[in-house]
């Protein structure tokens, strides 16, 4: 099936008249419905509650419309806490989920009153120096082995830095529960991007388990599971779209199954999905102004990989449409490179496109989680502005591209004299 940008040719000619090339563009129509339909595949369970990761997209406009839809946040940072500060989240709205973590850090979003998820046994006596524990919090739990579905290796848990082992989750709950904590929650993300539905049924099986267990050797309350993110998105034509209304029921089996038995059926559910929420709801828009012919074919953008990172980290794949040219058949084959002095700075290698005229715009999909939040300035290129489309059709710029003064807004020029 072929992908469908969420603009048109028409739409991009009218905006760049006002924001020029390059931009990240969001669908807030887009992803308000996708937040309702993830609440509704958890209605069953009373406590749900999303926390969006911070860092798949970290503007302050989009924090606020994923707040209006009840969405609370899952922050790791000194400043994700700060932002998120700014939107007005607080409380138990919020989801600390660092790792590594500073002390200033720790005091933030104590003061905050944030739900802490702490990675590891170690930081417990850490953290006791510098702030009070709470009612309620949480530890990440890491199972060790391979981590598989229908003998699929989807991750490596024992490889991954994150989280505690059972015996240390054992110790980490009596420690809190002598120093006062009623509540417990248990989190763990064991495999990235996953398409296949059972990922969550599987993962809630192993920490309801957990909880059952936990449970009954500390007597304690767990107050809930954090299936954490991880959920994927189709970034290939071909790929499949999760059915998040299957993986909700898969969930709620598992709980019936494992926790309503144990009488643990007040147990919420948390999920801090990033890429699911926001990756398909965003797009960058980039204009050809390029081309060359050596011994491959090369389309040249105004955009690279400062500004969408992910094909030069991890060489994965993001869909590209010309916009206007959308049912031409895809007969030319290019790799369509941005302009950093690093032969990895390429949106496509060997891609089947439409013949690219200079001037042309490509609509880069799936940008909206972890693509503009993971750009740098490498080459002394500039982060892009970011847009948001409205539902009503209109465009409003809810960051301002960089310019080279914020640059050298960290330089200090006087000290040269
Ligand atoms: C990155 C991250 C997420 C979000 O992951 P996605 O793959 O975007 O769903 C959630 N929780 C934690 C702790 C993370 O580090």
């Amino acid at each position: 099936m072929e992908k469908k940008p969420f603009v048109t040719l028409k739409q991009v000619e009218e905006i760049v008249k006002t924001y020029p090339t390059p931009f990240h563009i969001y669908d807030e129509k887009g992803f308000r419905e996708n937040a309702r339909l993830l609440k509704k595949a958890f209605a069953w369970n009373k406590g749900f509650h999303e926390y969006f990761a911070v860092k798949a997209t970290p503007n302050p406009y989009l924090l606020k419309i994923l707040k209006e839809e009840g969405i609370g946040v899952d922050c790791s940072s000194y400043t994700e806490l700060a932002l998120s500060d700014k939107v007005g989240y607080k409380g138990h709205d919020i989801m600390f989920s660092s790792n590594v973590t500073p002390e200033e850090d720790f005091k933030y979003a104590s003061d905050l009153d944030a739900i802490i998820n702490f990675d590891d046994i170690t930081l417990l006596d850490f953290y006791d120096k510098i702030a009070p524990f709470h009612d309620t919090m949480c530890c990440r739990f890491n199972p060790g082995g391979n981590f598989a579905i229908h003998n699929q290796i989807m991750d490596t848990p024992r490889d991954a830095k994150y989280g505690m082992t059972k015996d240390q989750m054992k110790d980490a709950f009596n420690y809190m529960k002598k120093k006062g904590v009623k509540h417990f929650g248990i989190h763990a993300f064991l495999a990235s991007n996953t398409i296949a539905d059972e990922y969550y049924p599987k993962l809630s099986r192993i920490l309801f388990k957990l909880a059952v267990e936990l449970k009954r050797e500390c007597d304690v309350h767990i107050a809930f599971v954090n299936l954490s993110g991880g959920v994927g998105i189709p970034y290939k034509p071909e790929d499949r779209k999760t059915d998040i209304m299957a993986i909700g029921e898969g969930v709620r089996k598992a709980y019936e199954e494992i926790l309503v038995p144990e009488g643990m059926d007040d147990l919420a559910i948390y999920t801090e999905l990033g890429r699911y929420m926001m990756g398909p709801y965003g797009a960058l828009i980039t204009k050809a102004i390029h081309e060359k012919h050596i011994y491959k074919e090369y389309i040249g953008v105004d955009a690279c990989a400062a500004n969408l990172m992910r094909p030069a980290m991890y060489g994965a794949y993001h869909h590209i449409t010309v916009l206007g040219k959308e049912g031409k058949a895809r007969d030319h084959v290019y790799d369509v490179t941005g302009g950093l002095c690093e032969n990895n700075d390429k949106f496509a290698i060997d891609r089947s496109l439409p013949k690219i005229d200079m001037g042309d715009y490509l609509f880069i999909h799936d940008t909206g989680a972890h693509g503009f939040s993971m750009g740098y300035n490498y080459n002394g290129k500039l982060r892009s502005a970011e847009l948001l489309l409205h539902e009503d059709g209109s465009v409003q710029q809810i960051r301002r591209a960089e310019t080279v003064d914020d640059y050298f807004a960290t330089l200090d020029f006087s000290g040269l004299k």
